[in-house]
């Protein structure tokens, strides 16, 4: 089977009304490419849950801020595209910036509360240019499921709002974390790691790691954070943030008796990486990174 690759929404949307004419489920995964393990694991369940798979490739213009790796991020459609066939997807949408975003473009879809903290902070307009991406293709692609990471936890968090706001028909799955064999979470700005640097991440996953191991334990949220910054504390690691946050609200931690999130933005060398765990008294964490000798 080889992918059939779609450039222009008008022809997406008629695929996908076409598709759903005749009664199948369209499943749906948004990426930017350079996939991996992770990517594929969404694709996969896709796959299980829905008779046609979509998956996009668009490097979203709009969830970049100036000082930030839009021009350099990594791509390469020919193995994404190999990749993708082993699932396997049936379409690939990759459209152009320009088709996306026409000249006058000038409507937002913003989620507003969930998305001030965390990634938020740092990443003003990121959130905006996330959200309105996704309703974009949403209703490109007309999906009946959409697959998404909880990697990057509070980007699912916002869709989830911004599905259940907007009344979008469509099924929002999360799924959990891949990691590298080492733990450390996937991600497509791994290639841009030294094998120096890659090891310094290691740091990331090994906090998380601590995080869950004495969560059970744990008296409080700062006891959890402490407990990461001084797994983080290396020379080649700048933290931006360690936080126990509230897993639906995304605010500070108040009580560890209701479920929460330890998320992690940290840099290395100069590139930003991210990390997290879903901590839960009653049902257990999603997200499982090996407990390890720095834990
Ligand atoms: P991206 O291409 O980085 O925008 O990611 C596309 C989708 O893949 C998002 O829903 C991410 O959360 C998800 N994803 C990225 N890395 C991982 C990972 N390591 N494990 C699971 N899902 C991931």
């Amino acid at each position: 089977m080889s992918i059939h690759v779609i450039r222009h929404p008008r022809e997406m949307m008629g695929w996908s009304d076409a598709a759903r004419v005749r009664g199948e489920r369209i499943g749906f995964v948004p990426t930017m490419g350079y996939l991996h393990a992770g990517h594929l694991s969404l694709m996969r369940e896709a796959r299980r849950r829905a008779s046609k798979v979509v998956a996009s490739i668009f490097v979203n213009p709009t969830q970049f801020g100036p000082s930030e790796d839009l021009s350099r991020y990594p791509r390469d459609f020919a193995r994404d595209c190999a990749m993708m066939e082993t699932v396997p997807v049936e379409v690939v949408f990759a459209p152009e910036a320009s088709h996306m975003y026409p000249p006058r473009a000038q409507t937002w879809v913003e989620v507003t509360e969930l998305t001030r903290g965390l990634c938020g902070k740092g990443r003003p307009g990121h959130f905006r240019g996330v959200t309105t991406v996704v309703a974009k293709l949403f209703n490109i692609v007309k999906p009946h499921f959409a697959f998404f990471g909880e990697k990057d936890f509070q980007q699912l968090r916002a869709i989830q709002r911004m599905v259940a706001d907007l009344n979008f028909d469509i099924e929002i799955v999360p799924m959990p974390i891949v990691r590298e064999a080492d733990n450390l979470a996937m991600s497509s700005r791994n290639a841009y790691l030294t094998p120096e640097q890659h090891c310094d991440a290691l740091a990331l996953s090994r906090a998380i790691a601590a995080a869950r191991k004495n969560f059970a334990c744990a008296c409080s949220a700062e006891e959890l954070v402490r407990l990461a910054t001084k797994i983080l504390r290396r020379p080649r690691i700048a933290v931006e943030y360690v936080e126990v946050v509230d897993a639906e609200t995304l605010e500070p931690a108040t009580s560890l008796d209701v479920p929460v999130v330890m998320a992690i933005a940290a840099r290395v060398g100069k590139t930003r990486l991210i990390d997290n765990v879903l901590l839960s008294k009653g049902a257990g964490p999603t997200s499982h990174p090996k407990d390890s000798p720095g834990a």
